[in-house]
């Protein structure tokens, strides 16, 4: 059996890769296609909108089921901002020095204690036939007043949780507490179910 990964990014893939094995199932993604996969316009309100955008339009260009997930922070002072805006809330997709910035910038008068916010991750898989199905993880931490660490990506190096700043714990321990973490294991359990 074989599923497509509507992902670019190669983090992504491998992770999914991973999970897909364990299942026996081929995963392919667009690198195993000729053509280029059209980019869906991400107009959804929710991370759950925004991965079914992903995953029908790779139905849609694969013909195979297909899995997408969407993911950002949500800040409870900005009332959930910069949520499925994350990439590109200074303005240029993917520019994390900028959109670390820019928060920080936003939360200047905000005290320690109101600083809270968590990350969100959906993951939807959606079948050839109609079916179709999400799940969603979530952590919650503090954003804190500066940038320190070098591990992690995007909001990471402001970022702390439970368990420590995602951008000073290894990749492993972020895993076990993270947002993806928990959507990725939830996703395991559901497929399942529909395969
Ligand atoms: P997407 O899911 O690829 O659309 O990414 C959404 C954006 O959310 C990323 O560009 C990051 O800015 C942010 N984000 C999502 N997950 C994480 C994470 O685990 N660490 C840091 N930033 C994240």
């Amino acid at each position: 059996m074989k599923f497509f990964l509507s992902s670019k990014n190669n983090g992504k893939i491998r992770e999914f890769e991973r999970i897909f094995h364990l299942f026996g199932i081929e995963m392919l993604s667009e690198k195993d296609f000729q053509a280029e996969m059209p980019e869906p316009e991400e107009s959804g309100l929710t991370f759950e909108d925004n991965a079914l955008i992903k995953a029908r339009a790779g139905v849609v260009f694969s013909g195979l089921p297909t899995v997408a997930d969407d993911s950002g922070l949500c800040v409870d002072a900005l009332s959930g901002r910069p949520g499925v805006l994350s990439a590109r809330y200074a303005g240029v997709h993917g520019d994390d020095e900028a959109n670390n910035k820019k928060l920080l910038s936003e939360l200047q008068n905000v005290p320690a204690n109101e600083r809270t916010a968590h990350y969100v991750c959906a993951i939807a898989c959606v079948f050839p036939d109609g079916r179709e199905f999400t799940v969603i993880g979530k952590c919650e931490g503090l954003i804190d007043f500066c940038r320190t660490g070098s591990g992690g990506f995007g909001y990471d190096p402001l970022f702390i949780s439970p368990i420590g700043k995602f951008s000073e714990i290894s990749a492993e321990e972020k895993d076990n507490v993270s947002h993806r973490g928990k959507a990725i294991k939830r996703f395991e359990e559901k497929l399942k179910e529909f395969i």
